[in-house]
């Protein structure tokens, strides 16, 4: 059997790259084996998301399996006393398994040729499907990987970037009634534990733990004592029912050449983020315009896969700054297993002085990069870094190229900006723009500081 792609994992990243490619005439094939589990009820989609999920061509199916969410969120972190937020544009509470099986149902409406409760293994360049009753095999010329967060994923080596294991137990129960309507985030000595009571049925904690701690302590002693650590709504969860076991680690996979991995299959985020669906659907987008631009030009796919791999990367750091400086912010149990794994020292980085001269690094070369365009991508000239192999045309909206051509001889920032004023390319940013690109290349390692004949800077 022959498809154009393949898509193993019919989460929310597989299931709605598969409606957008079906929707550009591809043939896809959907390929689920059923053991994903959701980590609760639901999921918060947060309200700055939600300019971008009606980006996203979903918004019926979103709408149709979530809520506008009525709760009062707040959060005891850093201090025992609760820090209500203050009333802002609400987010959604999304019902994870109606979603997943909504955008699934969609997909298979617009073509897609959707393959639950199947098994599939790849043998060089074929992709065997088995279930139950017989198999089948398949050479697409595209395999896509969104196979979320499971530890080991179809040819899977090692995660390239991974913090300290942590594991989320999800129970469900009565909440007591002063916490009704209440969504909490709490931190506690042995974790922290999310805890959403709706106004009405049933409340959910996610208490996230350290695993190497759940080894050293028992599952039942370091859960029974996370729930006693807390003052909030999950230590007064009656009748409290273990729901979902779900691995909550912030990890980031290696790019497998020529294989596209999306959403939690390349990169999976804190979950204090609640930004993972939000992240998984803009993964399916990217990937979208990598696939059509691989269409096109058909000799574009591996540099089209590094493209991609890096965009996940990217939010994956950027993910991991935030998580650490909310880590950074709850002192108070830095003795704690949990807390001393995941209390990262600050890198102080002192700005350089407007004074300071710099270089263009040599690392950096010219080359032709693919950016993004609207819905594919097209080739512009650039710079390639051959360390880390980032590629890049501009910084935010400020274009690279003339730069660093104020950085050809050693430079001052200041001499650079005022310099940069008599450039037409450039001056009609505003300085503090272009100061502000300038300093980017520094900390991304692209201007280097100048040194004398003797190396001093
Ligand atoms: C405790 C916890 C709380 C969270 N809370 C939130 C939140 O509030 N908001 C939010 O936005 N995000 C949240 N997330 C993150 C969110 O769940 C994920 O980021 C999101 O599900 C990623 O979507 P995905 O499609 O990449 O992967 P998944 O949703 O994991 O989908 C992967 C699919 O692939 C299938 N699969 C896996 N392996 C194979 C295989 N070998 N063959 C065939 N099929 C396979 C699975 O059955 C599954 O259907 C939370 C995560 C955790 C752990």
């Amino acid at each position: 059997m022959v498809c154009d792609v393949l898509i193993v994992g019919g989460g929310p990243a597989g299931a709605s790259l598969a409606i957008l490619l079906a929707q550009q005439n591809w043939r896809v094939v959907l390929v689920d084996h059923g053991r994903g589990r959701c980590s609760g009820p639901y999921e918060t989609l947060l309200a700055p998301g939600r300019t971008m999920l009606s980006r996203t061509g979903l918004s019926a199916a979103i709408e149709a399996c979530s809520e506008v969410d009525p709760l009062r969120h707040g959060a005891i972190w850093g201090t025992s006393a609760v820090a209500w937020r203050s009333e802002g544009e609400p987010g959604l509470l999304l019902r994870r398994g109606a979603f997943d099986r909504r955008l699934c149902e969609q997909a298979r409406r617009v073509g897609v040729d959707v393959r639950m409760a199947t098994m599939v293994t790849c043998v060089g360049d074929e992709w065997q499907l088995a279930t139950t009753t017989g198999g089948e095999r398949l050479r697409p010329n595209h395999v896509v990987l969104a196979t979320g967060r499971t530890t080991r994923a179809v040819g899977e080596a090692s995660a390239v970037a991974a913090a300290p294991r942590s594991l989320a137990f999800t129970f469900t129960g009565t909440p007591h009634r002063d916490d009704r309507g209440t969504a909490l985030v709490e931190a506690v000595g042995s974790g922290w534990i999310w805890t959403h009571a709706p106004h009405d049925g049933v409340a959910s904690a996610a208490v996230i733990v350290h695993a190497d701690e759940l080894r050293a302590v028992g599952r039942e002693r370091l859960l029974a004592r996370a729930l006693a650590e807390s003052g909030g709504a999950a230590g007064r969860l009656g009748d409290r029912q273990l729901a979902n076991v779900s691995d909550a680690t912030p990890r980031l996979r290696p790019a497998l050449p020529g294989v596209l991995r999306i959403g939690d299959a390349a990169a999976t985020i804190d979950p204090l983020a609640s930004q993972g669906v939000e992240k998984a659907l803009a993964a399916a987008d990217h990937a979208a315009a990598v696939l059509t631009a691989a269409r096109a030009q058909p000799d574009w796919w591996l540099r089209l896969c590094e493209v991609h791999a890096r965009w996940e990367r990217g939010l994956f750091d950027a993910h991991s700054d935030v998580a650490a400086a909310w880590y950074r912010r709850e002192q108070r149990f830095a003795e704690h297993a949990f807390w001393r794994a995941r209390l990262l020292p600050v890198v102080e980085r002192t700005p350089p002085s407007f004074s300071q001269s710099f270089v263009v690094s040599p690392q950096l070369l010219r080359a032709q990069v693919l950016v993004r365009e609207g819905h594919t991508f097209v080739e512009r000239s650039g710079f390639s870094d051959q360390v880390t192999g980032e590629q890049a045309t501009h910084c935010g909206y400020v274009p690279i190229e003339p730069l660093l051509a104020q950085f050809a001889t050693a430079r001052s920032l200041a001499a650079a900006v005022a310099g940069a004023g008599q450039d037409a390319r450039l001056f009609v940013l505003p300085p503090r723009a272009v100061l502000a690109a300038m300093l980017q290349l520094v900390q991304r390692g692209w201007l280097r500081a100048a040194t004398n004949a003797a190396g001093v800077p």
